[in-house]
């Protein structure tokens, strides 16, 4: 089954389906492919990913960066929800060897992305 895909603002948004970013981080490199959701509010929305490395909750609308995001998953928080940033290389390790959105997104879209991870970095606070 494809992924969903929406067009927004000249920019295309896929249902974000990648191991979780956290787990990267700590080395943890076998965890399985998800799709993600907001919890904020109890939304539960959909998240997709934009070519200009946003997060976007198809329920609530929210959008923003996808280095703003907190990310809990069974493999790092257990039962107790834990919610953890991930680091801009996390996040764009997760993304390129994400199979299924690679495949479907394309090379062009995935080089967007990471661009955009990339110009966010630069005038980060690290
Ligand atoms: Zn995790
Ligand atoms: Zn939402």
């Amino acid at each position: 089954m494809s992924l969903r895909k929406i067009h927004e603002n000249g920019h295309t948004y896929f249902r974000l389906y990648i191991r979780c970013p956290v787990c990267l981080d700590r080395g943890k490199k076998d965890v399985p492919v998800r799709y993600w959701t907001h919890y904020d509010n109890n939304c539960h929305g959909d998240i997709y990913i934009g070519d200009d490395a946003n997060f976007k909750c198809i329920k609530c609308g929210l959008v923003s960066h996808v280095e703003n995001w907190k990310y809990s998953c069974p493999d790092h928080s257990g039962s107790s929800d834990e919610f953890v940033g991930a680091s801009a290389a996390a996040l764009a390790e997760a993304v390129s060897t994400a199979g299924q959105l690679v495949t479907e997104a394309g090379l062009e879209w995935l080089q967007k992305v990471l661009e955009n991870l990339k110009r966010r970095g630069a005038c980060g606070t690290l």
